[in-house]
């Protein structure tokens, strides 16, 4: 890795090289819905980034793991098979910030590394990712999960220095980038010290990092407990939780056919672990029947399972569930019962907040 200086005009150039180098360039721009959040979507113009952002409403899992994928398409009446590969696009991903790096990273682990997902390593491989800094927002933890440094999973990353731009490039593509599009200038002393003082105002920032070293073991511990109960009468099971969050990775793969029956398609649909058909069987049969057996499934998997399996919870403190549950069911106030001694009834839900 070699870093760079550039002007703070110059991201109109790396928006240029990019597009020109790339079918499609996307990032952060405001909702056309509602002007007040922001969403990633294509970027038509670099006047429409907005690289100062908070937290998007949906995480840029999207563009390695869609919502909706189609798988193939089929005619039953030839039998044929087609459209059975993933479309071969390339994309710069522009404005992602550590905490959706580290999430990506994650999501490598079980679809590069566990289990080789076709269509997740085609994009992932056609993807060329440039992070950005953020300055966190009342609701991220992501310290607490070692997500708010990112040293790998992106081709450039762009440190806001106010009036330039600290430029971290990672990848042999960067620096080709770098070199063709960019009117960059070496380091000096200055800009090191104003990235050091970056730094040091954004872990200033950042809120108490929370002690996770006995959390699987409490979850354990506690798995009985009637704390869970109390969220499960809250849930609404409606899986908002899991659609923002940018480590979860369930999915459905279904069938729908036209309206003769005659041809189809088969695709996969994300899919949560909060909803009730979720862990349905044959014979109407659930193991997870109740809201509460579901919530307490979701936190479970997240920071005893996969800990169990790789070293790694399931979370990187983006807070973004915390915003998107109307029932106000919050990660870290569940954390915090679970460590507190009398673990109170109440204590996984709060008042106000939710909004989206
Ligand atoms: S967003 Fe809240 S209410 Fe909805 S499923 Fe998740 S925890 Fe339950
Ligand atoms: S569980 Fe919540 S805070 Fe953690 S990564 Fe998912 S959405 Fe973000």
């Amino acid at each position: 890795m070699f870093f760079k200086i550039i002007d703070k005009e110059s991201i109109v150039d790396l928006y240029a090289g990019l597009a020109a180098e790339y079918d499609e360039v996307t990032g952060p721009k405001t909702s056309p819905k509602d002007p007040r959040y922001v969403k990633f979507g294509k970027i038509r113009d670099a006047s429409q980034l907005r690289l100062d952002y908070k937290t998007s409403i949906v995480p840029p899992k999207k563009y390695f793991l869609a919502a909706d994928e189609r798988l193939m398409r089929y005619d039953r009446t030839t039998g044929e098979v087609y459209d059975t590969e993933p479309p071969l696009q390339t994309r710069a991903l522009i404005g992602v910030h550590p905490c959706d790096i580290n999430a990506i990273l994650m999501l490598d682990d079980i679809f590069l590394n566990e289990f080789e997902d076709p269509y997740y390593k085609v994009y992932r491989e056609n993807t060329f990712i440039v992070g950005v800094s953020c300055m966190p927002s009342p609701t991220c933890t992501c310290n607490s999960f070692g997500a708010d440094e990112v040293h790998r999973g992106f081709d450039l990353f762009l440190s806001d220095l106010g009036d330039r731009w600290f430029v971290s490039v990672r990848s042999v593509k960067a620096a080709a980038i770098v070199d063709r599009y960019l009117d960059a200038r070496e380091v000096t002393a200055d800009d090191t010290r104003a990235f050091q003082e970056r730094t040091k105002r954004f872990k200033k920032a950042l809120p108490k990092r929370m002690d996770l070293d006995q959390l699987p073991l409490l979850y354990d511990a506690k798995y009985d407990y009637p704390l869970w109960e109390d969220i499960g009468k809250d849930c609404l099971s409606c899986g908002a939780c899991s659609v923002v969050c940018p480590c979860c990775y369930c999915f459905d793969v279904r069938d729908t056919l036209s309206a003769d029956g005659r041809v189809g398609k088969r695709h996969r649909v994300w899919d949560s672990c909060l909803a009730s058909e979720f862990a349905e069987v044959a014979h109407n049969h659930n193991f997870r029947p109740k809201a509460a057996d579901r919530v307490r499934y979701r936190f479970y998997h997240k920071f005893v399972g996969n800990f169990t399996r790789n070293g790694k919870m399931l979370c990187v403190g983006c807070g973004r569930c915390t915003t998107a549950c109307k029932a106000f069911i919050d990660p870290q106030r569940i954390v915090k019962a679970l460590e507190s001694e009398d673990t109170p009834a109440s204590a996984g839900t709060r008042k106000g907040g939710g909004a989206q």
